[in-house]
């Protein structure tokens, strides 16, 4: 359940707030008191920070000076920053054979590089100690499944970042953690869904036996981001109905 002053006088920021699982991000730290930069490329973002009374900002994450924009926005309409979540991301892999070079450096950059160059940016400004960075990574880039390189391989970059970074950042006292989902229903899964190939391999093996939504996922962000996770860094929490350590088609029984 929401604490509504978990977050009472933090400032975070939330990178891809406009739907999906950053917008549940947005409204979860919003409902637990925090004051909220948020960023995404499309204008709808706008919406949803006026439904929750936080900033928005209309930035391409792997624009090279987005990280100083959304620092800086922050700063100038919140007086200071205490999380990150960096949540912005695009699926659309395919397997490597038909994966061209457009494709891959796309994938990489939005999903790892901007990471990092935003995560560089905001870094400076997190008070130490209490600062924390929270990174949205996948399942994707724990284990090998088939047709995801580009993705699988950024989402791995991602939950390594997050743990050599939680090495350098630790001495200062910020927290630097991951989730990593497994399908949660968001318009990034809505059309894979549709077919086969994801029901069977994504749905059908989890053990939960559904589909996980953007609030659960946030729950997790949340309480990552919080100091009821004080003692915890470097870590990469799969929010996944159990899918990575249980993959298994269902037995006739269940
Ligand atoms: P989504 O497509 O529904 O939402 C992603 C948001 O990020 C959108 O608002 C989009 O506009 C924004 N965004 C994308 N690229 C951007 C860019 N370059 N600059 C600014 N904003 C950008 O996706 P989602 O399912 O909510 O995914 C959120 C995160 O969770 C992503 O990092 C995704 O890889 C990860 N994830 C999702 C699932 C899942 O099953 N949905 C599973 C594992 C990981």
């Amino acid at each position: 359940m929401p604490d509504a002053a978990r977050f009472a006088g933090r400032v975070a920021i939330v990178t891809g707030a406009a739907r999906g699982i950053g917008a549940g991000v947005a409204r979860r730290l919003a409902e637990e008191g925090a004051a909220l930069l948020l960023a995404d490329r499309e204008p709808i973002v706008q919406d949803v920070a006026a439904s929750l009374g936080a900033t928005a900002l209309i930035v391409d994450v792997a624009a090279p000076d987005a990280g100083e924009r959304i620092a800086a926005l922050a700063l100038e309409r919140h007086g200071r920053i205490d999380v990150l979540v960096n949540n912005a991301g695009i699926g659309g892999s395919k397997p490597l054979s038909e994966s061209d070079d457009a494709l891959l450096a796309r994938l990489i950059d939005v999903n790892l590089g901007s990471v990092l160059r935003v995560t560089r940016a905001v870094v400076p400004h997190l008070p130490r100690p209490g600062g924390a960075v929270v990174n949205v990574a996948s399942v994707y880039g724990l284990v090998g499944h088939p047709g995801t390189i580009g993705y699988a391989v950024a989402k791995a970059g991602v939950a390594q970042f997050t743990r050599t970074l939680a090495a350098e950042l630790g001495p200062a006292g910020i927290r630097v953690n991951a989730v990593a989902p497994g399908l949660i229903e968001t318009p990034m899964t809505a059309g894979l869904l549709e077919g086969d190939w994801y029901r069977r391999t994504m749905l059908a093996p989890t053990p939960l036996r559904r589909a996980g939504q953007p609030e659960e996922v946030a729950a997790a962000i949340a309480f990552l981001a919080s100091s009821d996770a004080s003692f915890v860094t470097g870590h990469v929490m799969a929010v996944d109905g159990g899918w990575l350590v249980a993959r298994h088609p269902p037995r006739e029984e269940n």
